[in-house]
Parts: C-alpha cells; structure tokens; sequence
C-alpha cells in the first residue's frame, strides 16, 4: 500500500516538483501514472523507493512511514518492492538464470529456495527456454520479462514498473503489460509510470495523471476490448 498525504518535494534548486499530493494505493490495486516530461512521475517512484525525502508532508508504503524510517532499515523497505526499469539493468554477464538468482543471493536465501524459486518465476514470464541465454542474445521483449522475473523472484507486495515498455516493440509492450496485469490478479500491487496512451486505453484501470506536480486526473476508465481494437 502507498499513501501520499500533503506530498510536496522542493529541490535544492527551487523546483517544485510535487506540490502537496494526496494519493492511496490500496493492496492489489493495479495504477498507471501518466504526465508529460517533468510532471514529477520520477521523483514519486523515488519517493516511494526512499532515494529522496519528501520536503513535507507523509510518505507510508507497505506500512513504513518513510520519514523515521532509519537509514539501515531502507533495504528491508526495499526489499518489498520489485521495480523494472525501462532499461531493464540486467548484469550482461550473467545469464538469465543467474540474473534472476542473484536477487535471492544477495539477501542470503537458502540455496534450496533458489533452485526451485528462480525456474518457477523464469516459468511466469515464459521464458524457461532461455534460462542459460546471456542478456545479448534476447530481444527487447524478452529481456523485460527477465527483468519482471528478478522483480518478482523476491515475492513483493508492490512492483513499480517505470516505463517498462519504454524500449520494447510495440507489439511486445501488450504482452509486458498483459504479464503485470496477471501477476496484478494474483494479489500483488502494481504502480506503471507509462507516456503510451494507447496501452492505457487498451488495459483501462486507474489512470493518475500528474502535470506540474499536481494530480490532475485520478480516476477509473475503462479499457478497449481486443475486437475494437483491431
Ligand atoms: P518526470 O519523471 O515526470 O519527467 P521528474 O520527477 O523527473 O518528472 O521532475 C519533476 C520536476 O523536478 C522537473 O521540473 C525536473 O526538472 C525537476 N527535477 C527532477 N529532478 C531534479 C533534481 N535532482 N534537481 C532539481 N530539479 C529536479
């Protein structure tokens, strides 16, 4: 769950990038946040990933109130949160097996864990076949289905996808976000920064659309069904 309440982030430089923003997620909740450049969608998920403090107001996600959250707790916020980026950040040198496991390493999961946890999440986003693949020998598609994989290998309660079809063929993009709009039904919360219009009509849902650091628009619309579509 995130709340924003009287949100407002002030740069050292004086921007106003966020001016008093309300705002609940709710547990299964599936949103996308949509605003041209500069509308303050960054600073929001750096907000939520406490990579900068609000300049006033309450920041709570999935239970922790982020301003007397200590420094050394921030991994164990972090830790229920998975984030795909839109440049998908995978480790080049590690096959998709690896890139995967890593993420269970790192916090010192049981090796038993591993083996049986990283080929089911591999499963999920359909790519079993390529689990001994490197990076560079995926396509865009299919190398943000492994980044999904790592965000959700770790189980969390919120992924934060930040234009997550920012570098992959329009077609793909469908298929990205069918995979978080299935892994939404299961339970887990999904908050989609996205410029793509079309893919927000297509799917529907909650819309929160920022402009200059404010909430414009928050509201649920209806998607277009596949036979309108095409
Ligand atoms: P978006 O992600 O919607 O493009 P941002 O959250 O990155 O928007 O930016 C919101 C506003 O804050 C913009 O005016 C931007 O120039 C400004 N801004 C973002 N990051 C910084 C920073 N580190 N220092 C100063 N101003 C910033």
């Amino acid at each position: 769950m995130i709340e924003f309440k009287d949100v407002s982030v002030k740069y050292a430089s004086g921007v106003g990038a966020l001016n008093k923003i309300n705002l609940t997620i709710n547990d299964g909740d599936f949103a996308f946040v949509v605003g041209s450049s500069g509308a303050g969608k960054s600073t929001m998920i750096k907000l939520v990933l406490k990579e900068i403090e609000a300049t006033s107001g309450t920041v709570i996600v999935n239970g922790f109130n982020l301003k007397k959250l200590k420094r050394r707790k921030i991994p164990t916020l972090r830790r229920t949160i998975g984030v795909v980026f839109q440049d998908f950040r995978l480790i080049p040198t590690m096959t998709v097996y690896e890139n995967v496991a890593f993420v269970l390493r790192v916090i010192d999961a049981p090796k038993k864990y591993i083996k049986s946890r990283v080929p089911y999440v591999i499963g999920l986003v359909g790519l079993s076949h390529k689990m001994k693949s490197y990076p560079n020998e995926l396509s865009g598609g299919e190398q943000q289905r492994v980044a999904l994989a790592r965000a959700l290998v770790n189980d969390p309660s919120l992924i934060i996808a930040d234009e997550p079809t920012g570098n992959v063929d329009p077609a793909l993009s469908y298929e990205i976000v069918g995979l978080l709009k299935g892994i939404n039904e299961c339970g887990t919360t999904i908050l989609m920064v996205t410029h793509e219009h079309d893919i927000v009509r297509h799917f529907g849902g909650r819309i929160i659309n920022l402009n200059a650091g404010n909430i414009v628009f928050d509201e649920v619309i209806g998607g277009v069904n596949e036979a309108e579509q095409h």
